[in-house]
């Protein structure tokens, strides 16, 4: 069961920044505030940890600089808005990150980016690519073109389902109140801090309450957001950004916030998620090779093992592997469909821009999308 003394030894972040928290009273963007979260991120992608930020704040930072007083009803202004404030807030971040010499990058995703099996797979390669170059991707909901987070959510959604994405070990929210409370703290003084829970606990959206203004990115929203993290094992952590030195503090183990811890761990929270995953009759044969990688040195499986393709299937569906005497070894999501493995089975991936004419990933099942039966 996660706790807080393995929160140091943790290796991938996703840390959302919402948008009270990044801007004060329409004074614009809070920039030293976010100079400072932004030196603490930079300290913990120095010690090695793979770190997303998923940074509201784009409407906030639009209504200032268009002088808006109050954010506008219709959505059709708030993105608009938010079009025009995302030009400031990544400014702002490419400054703060260059300032330690980290190179930073803009990346705009929808829900539907996240649930459609092959954007999935294409969002995922493109992250996991800048979390391997030591590159903390800055991710907002591209507004333009979808507005779940302007109407409900404040990115608490949307920072879960990148966690899921990049299976992070750890989800921080950081907001402007010091977590969550077993009631509300501005009706009931005797409100206490919920210092840890499950984040199963049928408690918790109970005591969440509804949101904040207009009900978005209240606890209600952290709390599913939470429980959505959970699905890839991920924890999340609910604290004030506006703590003296917060990341690190929560990096080191510290009491800060609330801790919501999943219910169940990284494998068996992947089992869950392949099952919900497509599943198609296809399956592929394995040499021995492959096989006793797969299951001595939990790598991933690439082409070369591969003897047989059996079954029509497309990139982003489970496929079954066997060995060669039809026993079942593991269930993944395959890079590749059907066609094209036919073509680069047993060759090595060099050869794939070759036979193809381009190459995706280098796996034909990463072994993080990889479940041994
Ligand atoms: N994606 C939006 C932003 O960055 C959500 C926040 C809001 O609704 O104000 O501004």
């Amino acid at each position: 069961m996660f706790s807080r003394d393995k929160i140091p030894a943790t290796r991938r972040w996703v840390v959302k920044i919402g948008s009270a928290m990044l801007t004060g009273n329409g004074q614009g963007l809070a920039r030293e505030r976010l100079t400072t979260w932004v030196d603490q991120m930079a300290d913990r992608l120095e010690a090695d940890t793979e770190l997303v930020l998923v940074s509201s704040g784009a409407v906030a930072e639009g209504m200032c600089r268009r002088g808006k007083r109050a954010r506008p009803d219709s959505l059709h202004e708030l993105q608009a808005l938010a079009a025009i404030g995302q030009m400031g807030l990544v400014r702002a971040y490419e400054d703060a990150f260059a300032r330690r010499g980290l190179h930073t990058a803009q990346v705009l995703l929808t829900h539907e980016d996240l649930t459609d099996r092959t954007r999935y797979l294409n969002a995922r390669s493109t992250l996991r690519t800048l979390l391997g170059w030591g590159v903390a991707p800055v991710v907002n909901e591209n507004d333009t073109v979808a507005t779940e987070e302007l109407r409900f959510g404040d990115n608490d959604t949307l920072a879960a389902l990148v966690a899921n994405l990049v299976e992070a070990d750890l989800l921080i929210l950081l907001t402007d109140q010091e977590g969550l409370y077993d009631a509300d703290p501005r009706a009931n003084p005797d409100a206490k801090l919920i210092g840890e829970a499950r984040v199963d606990d049928p408690l918790l959206l109970q005591v969440a309450g509804e949101g904040g203004a207009l009900g978005r990115g209240g606890m209600r929203t952290k709390v599913r957001a939470a429980a959505l993290a959970a699905r890839s094992g991920t924890a999340t952590v609910i604290a004030s950004g506006a703590g003296e030195r917060v990341l690190e503090r929560i990096g080191a183990g510290e009491a800060l916030g609330t801790l919501l811890i999943p219910a169940q761990g990284p494998l068996a929270a992947r089992k869950r998620w392949l099952a919900g995953h497509v599943s198609s009759q296809g399956s592929l044969v394995l040499d021995a090779g492959a096989v006793r990688v797969l299951r001595e040195q939990g790598r991933s499986l690439l082409a070369v093992g591969i003897r047989e393709v059996r079954g029509l299937f497309a990139r982003g569906e489970v496929v079954t592997c066997t060995d060669e005497k039809g026993a079942e070894v593991a269930r993944g999501l395959v890079n590749y469909g059907s066609t094209e493995l036919v073509r680069i089975k047993g060759r090595p991936t060099s050869a794939f821009t070759e036979i193809l004419g381009y190459r995706d990933e280098d796996e034909v099942i990463h072994r993080d999308n990889l479940v041994l039966i």
